[in-house]
């Protein structure tokens, strides 16, 4: 059985978009959650280059064209019964727009109550009360501030906070998050964070974190995936790819953190935005995905593309530049 808690093994995903159009929105992608120690992977990469596709795999809301999700070593599309359900159970999602995860008619701690409705049906009235102000106070959340409070009357960032209590009721070993805080003010982003941080650190909960946001992604994550067009390109620990990365993608990405220092202009040298309508244009056959936007490409890379290779940096990188001297070609 594998050590595992999540495993994604060589995932291939396409979306047919109308008339013989088809987008390849995961090509051959490898990702895995330990089991072990707690930890919080960000995936990142601009928009359209996969993110959300993998959130939704890692979840079992989609499936796979090709390649395996497996939760302790078992097939996540053939889990059934009270395997699938302790499946559900232990991998929780957050997701971008807090206000939409709330029914505007109802308190926000109805949310709260279902849930524990579904999974702890056996559960008392007092049972149900003292879970809840447990889970709101495991976040920092006074229950006597939130409680009958309807989704309007609260922040994005309390939203948001009742949503990862919401998670923390089920004492889930995995939270997949996409890009929880990126429709929060920015004053507010960081309590979220921080509750984050503290659901790893305390309570062991490691947690997929997924954003375009390298910034917060640094102040909270021990390992990091670059995704671009649907492959990683980059991944290693947070401090390996942030302080020396390797592939020529992430360190345009880099440069495009705004600097703290405020005599320095931004300079993004990269759009986020481009992405989604590179990837809509056709792909060169078979070379490499960012050949068109590299500052250091080469002929080599039109011929197929780049593996995952170690780099003297201790991350991988799909990049020629670190092919091993001795099966290099060229
Ligand atoms: P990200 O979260 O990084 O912005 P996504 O995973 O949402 O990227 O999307 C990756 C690519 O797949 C994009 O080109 C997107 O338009 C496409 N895509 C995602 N979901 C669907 C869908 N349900 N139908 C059609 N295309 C989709
Ligand atoms: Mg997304």
């Amino acid at each position: 059985m594998s050590a595992d808690l999540l495993e994604l093994r060589g995932i291939h995903k396409s979306f047919s978009r109308g008339f013989r159009k088809r987008v390849d929105a995961l090509q051959g992608v490898d990702l895995r959650v330990s089991a072990g120690e707690a930890r919080i992977i960000t995936i990142a990469g601009e928009s359209g280059s996969g993110k959300s596709t993998l959130g939704m795999l890692a979840l079992g809301f989609l499936a796979p064209d090709a390649g395996e999700v497996r939760f302790r070593g078992q097939d996540v599309g053939q889990l059934r019964g009270r395997s699938l359900r302790e499946f559900r159970r232990s991998v929780q999602a957050i997701f971008q727009n807090p206000f939409s995860a709330f029914n505007p008619f109802y308190p926000v701690d109805h949310v709260l109550r279902l849930t524990l409705r579904n999974f702890a049906p056996q559960q008392d009235r007092a049972g149900v009360e003292a879970s809840i102000s447990e889970a709101l106070s495991a976040l920092h959340l006074d229950p006597a501030a939130i409680l009958g409070k309807h989704p309007h009357q609260l922040s994005g960032g309390q939203l948001q906070r009742v949503m990862l209590a919401r998670a923390f009721l089920l004492r889930p070993e995995l939270i997949i998050a996409d890009e929880p805080v990126s429709m929060i003010d920015a004053s507010l982003r960081a309590v979220v964070l921080a509750n984050m941080l503290e659901l790893k650190e305390r309570h062991g909960i490691s947690q997929l974190y997924i954003t375009h946001d390298l910034s917060t992604a640094r102040q909270i994550s021990d390992r990091i995936l670059i995704l671009y067009r649907g492959r990683v390109v980059e991944a290693g620990s947070m401090d390996h790819v942030l302080d020396a990365p390797q592939h020529p993608y992430t360190q345009l990405l880099i440069q495009a953190i705004p600097q703290p220092d405020p005599t320095k202009r931004w300079q993004a040298p990269l759009d986020w935005q481009r992405g989604e309508a590179a990837a809509e244009t056709a792909e060169m056959d078979g070379g490499c995905p960012f050949y068109s936007r590299c500052p250091q490409r080469m002929d080599r890379c039109l011929a197929a593309v780049p593996p995952l290779y170690a780099t003297p940096a201790n991350t991988q990188a799909a990049c020629y530049l670190h092919e091993p001297e001795s099966t290099s070609t060229a």
